[in-house]
């Protein structure tokens, strides 16, 4: 075994990880990477198929990325926001709002996006989200003890604030105990709707009845029942629910019904964001706006921690006063508006909002539609589904009913470890495999992604499903 996979399995505690497991076989330790390939301490190249964990936008090493972070470097690495402004973090949150205003609809100036609050990670740019709305309302008189609502399956982050409104028992039940109290209502999941299972790529589908759009109304009657400060949502796609990709227009639906009800609309673009799912926003695909976008993840290109919480005027605004009324946001983080995550995120916004980046994650996105064809004709192959540049195919135990695998048989763990050995890596959620593939990825290297997902579900599950 490699001395630094011993020295890993002696010390370091894995994130999401059963560490028996771990402890079973030797882990890829890696080392250095570039473009889409990253290579471990042997020397073994494997393609970065998830974006190590939906985070890499435009590569590793990337020079340009590297050259901004160098120039950064030159000058200062870190100085605090408590107290102090800094160069690029002003330069990034201006970048940020009108990124984040972009094709939102025509809506009146107060409920804009127009200030920016950064933090170190998805986690914490909902929490900050949480805890504003939260005083917002309360502090309009809208409520005094206002709830939230999120979606069934819904996964916001890990800190107890993202946790009270995620809803994923595996993860969230054991902690019951120090959560708040929140809402979830039914997720837009066409494959495993009850009301009609209406998806039209397979010929023999069941399709039992007519959409008539019951997850909406579903929200609708949630928002009747009480006055929610947020609902909060992953638009488009729920990522780590299964790579759920929600139909056209549920998003905009619900959005007005969220408007409708006076409750804010919390957007966490964690993993939607910066060009993900097509556009900047995956709210900008239905146009709309929402009262808090919350980023990370590919805010620096994937180089650094850092998030942002985008909000309103009108939120903000809530918080002015005497100093003596203390309506301060008293929230706040060592490293909020790090200079080197700043000047990262400047790099790379500037390498997504090119022409150049924007024609090639069309074009990747179209062939990575055409290659997910090739797996609807595995029958461990229940559902594969794609929004832009997210990806996600559900491995089931039997296609014509969709009945899952237990999570015992760790089918999507078997897969993922016979496709890292066929040098491509990515992380499974349950019995869903993802692609995220980095917007840098050859068509070659496309390919090979879902070739190696094709063989690994016939050397795991066979051909015919067993
Ligand atoms: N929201 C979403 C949608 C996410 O996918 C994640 C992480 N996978 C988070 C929040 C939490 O982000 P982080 O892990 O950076 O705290």
């Amino acid at each position: 075994m490699h001395k630094l996979a011993r020295l890993d399995q002696k010390y370091v505690w894995h994130p999401f990880t059963q560490m028996r497991d771990w402890a079973r076989r030797e882990p890829i330790v890696l080392a250095r990477g570039k473009g889409a390939v990253l290579e471990d301490v042997r020397g073994k190249k494997f393609l970065d198929a998830n974006a190590s964990i939906w985070t890499n936008l435009h590569g590793h090493n990337h020079p340009k990325l590297n050259a901004a972070l160098q120039r950064q470097l030159k000058k200062v690495a870190h100085t605090s926001a408590l107290g102090f402004a800094n160069e690029p973090a002003a330069l990034l949150a201006e970048r940020l709002v009108k990124a984040g205003r972009g094709s939102a609809g025509a809506s009146p100036s107060r409920t804009k996006l127009a200030k920016v609050f950064f933090s170190d990670d998805g986690s914490t740019a909902l929490e900050v989200a949480l805890k504003m709305s939260y005083e917002f309302t309360r502090r309009t008189g809208r409520s005094r003890a206002p709830k939230f609502l999120s979606l069934q399956g819904a996964y916001h982050g890990d800190t107890v604030g993202a946790v009270s409104v995620g809803h994923i028992d595996l993860f969230h039940k054991a902690y019951g105990g120090l959560l708040f109290k929140s809402d979830k209502v039914m997720s837009p999941n066409c494959y495993r709707c009850p009301f009609n299972q209406a998806k039209p790529e397979r010929a023999d589908a069941r399709v039992t009845r007519k959409c008539n759009w019951e997850c909406v109304g579903k929200v609708e009657a949630k928002l009747k029942q009480r006055k929610y400060a947020a609902f909060v949502v992953e638009p488009r796609v729920q990522g780590a629910a299964g790579m759920i990709a929600h139909p056209e227009g549920w998003l905009k639906r619900v959005a007005e019904a969220v408007r409708a009800s006076g409750a804010q609309l919390i957007a966490d673009e964690v993993m939607t964001g910066f060009g993900r799912t097509g556009t900047m926003f995956a709210c900008q695909k239905e146009k709309v706006a929402a009262d808090f976008l919350c980023v990370a993840k590919g805010l620096t290109g994937g180089y650094l921690p850092m998030a942002a919480t985008l909000t309103t005027q009108a939120v903000f605004d809530a918080f002015l006063g005497e100093y003596e009324e203390f309506k301060t946001f008293f929230h706040g983080h060592s490293y909020t508006g790090n200079q080197l995550g700043a000047a990262a995120a400047l790099a790379s916004l500037d390498i997504l909002q090119g022409s150049e980046s924007k024609m090639k994650r069309r074009g990747l996105e179209k062939q990575l539609r055409d290659e997910l064809q090739t797996l609807w004709s595995l029958a461990a192959v229940g559902d594969v589904r794609q929004e832009g540049l997210v990806a996600g195919v559900e491995l089931v135990a039997d296609w014509r009913t969709r009945a899952a695998f237990p999570l015992k048989a760790r089918a999507g763990i078997r897969v993922c470890e016979a496709m890292a050995r066929r040098g491509v890596l990515t992380r499974p959620i349950g019995n869903v495999i993802p692609l995220l593939p980095p917007y840098c990825t050859t068509q070659l290297q496309l390919r090979k992604m879902v070739k190696a997902l094709r063989e690994s579900i016939v050397e795991v599950l066979g051909e015919t499903g067993c």
